[in-house]
């Protein structure tokens, strides 16, 4: 046997081994050998990839990474058809987990995170295109087609920077019924005084009786206003039947002219906390822009109104501003029940 020895000065020189020393080599050897293979094999594992995206799998039995494992498991879960969760996979494979209507890079493990991949329909209750967002602009985008949604938000930006005002239009999806929300009976509300002046306190309109403090339409705001907002406080309460008093029933960040009659429109008078959470002060804007505005605050709100309206005219990259006031948790926990990262 012949081996080679590495001298000083980095010259090799061939040496012989005696007969002896040469089994045990050998020997040795092949331990060796067996242990290199073992390591390759363990090398292996770690270099096999994801087959959505290719990072390194969660383990030797799954295909997926940890991340497209979840993710995968997920859509399981919501037994999206096949045609669905492939054409979900092409658009990662092709852009990664950004969110489809604004480009923005998706938080895929914390689900208190207002960038927090979800699910939406891309027209409302279609099961046939599901596209992957954020839960700040799935909640923005609400019961809206596509369309609706930024021509929406278009025209909010219009507002906010060219003065022009806000026109009401048919929302195909729109579904909110604010009459559920409480009944509306002037007459079950002892806690509305009477003022006896013969005429309407919010709208200044003639009354029936000088027994009445409003006249059947404010009363009926009024009662709304007391009784969804048992919370809000007296202060807050007296300040917004002030503002509607002076201003009409406009809306407070629009100036649009708000519907007070049928509580399923759109544009039905709702109540608003300025800042999300504080019943300190509210003010009345109409339903669709109540529940684009989240929890997001005034300046937050006219934030990612423009911004995302630069998104879609200019590509101008959304910087993404944490809202102060998020308090939405994603129910992950319940969509993952009975995952484990070997499933898949
Ligand atoms: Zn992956
Ligand atoms: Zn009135």
């Amino acid at each position: 046997m012949v081996g080679l020895v590495v001298k000083r000065h980095n010259s090799i020189e061939p040496i012989a081994f005696p007969a002896g020393v040469s089994f045990i080599l050998a020997t040795a050897g092949r331990e060796w050998y067996r242990k290199i293979i073992k390591s390759s094999k363990i090398l292996h594992i770690r270099k096999k990839k994801c087959c959505r995206c290719g990072k390194p799998v969660a383990n030797d039995r799954s295909i997926y990474c940890p991340t497209c494992s979840r993710f995968a498991f997920r859509m399981k879960v919501r037994r999206y058809p096949p045609e669905v969760v492939k054409a979900i996979w092409a658009y990662i494979k092709k852009y990664g987990y950004v969110c489809y209507y604004t480009g923005m890079l998706l938080n895929m493990t914390d689900p208190e995170s207002p960038w927090f991949c979800v699910f939406d329909h891309w027209a409302p209750h279609d099961p046939t295109k599901i596209v992957i967002t954020c839960a700040l602009i799935n909640g923005m985008k609400t019961d809206l087609a596509e369309k609706e949604f930024w021509s929406i938000v278009r025209a909010l930006a219009n507002f906010k920077r060219h003065h022009i005002p806000l026109r009401k239009r048919r929302l195909e999806f729109w579904d909110h019924d604010y009459a559920l929300a409480g009944p509306e009976s002037a007459l079950s509300s002892p806690i509305l005084p009477t003022r006896g002046t013969g005429i309407c306190d919010i709208c200044g309109k003639r009354l029936k009786s000088i027994m009445f403090t409003y006249c059947p339409r404010c009363a009926k705001i009024a009662v709304r206003l007391k009784s969804d907002g048992k919370h809000y406080s007296p202060q807050a309460v007296e300040e917004v039947i002030s503002y509607m008093r002076t201003k009409g029933f406009v809306c407070y960040f629009t100036g649009m002219r708000l519907n007070i009659t049928d509580p399923t429109s759109p544009w039905y008078l709702v109540f608003n906390r300025l800042r999300p959470g504080d019943n300190s002060k509210i003010v009345p804007t109409f339903a669709l822009l109540s529940v684009m505005k989240l929890d997001l605050t005034e300046d937050e709100f006219w934030y990612y109104v423009e911004a995302l309206t630069d998104y879609k005219d200019k590509g101008t990259k959304i910087r993404k501003r944490t809202p102060v006031c998020w308090n939405r948790r994603y129910p992950i926990e319940e969509e993952l029940k009975g995952y484990t990262e070997t499933d898949l």
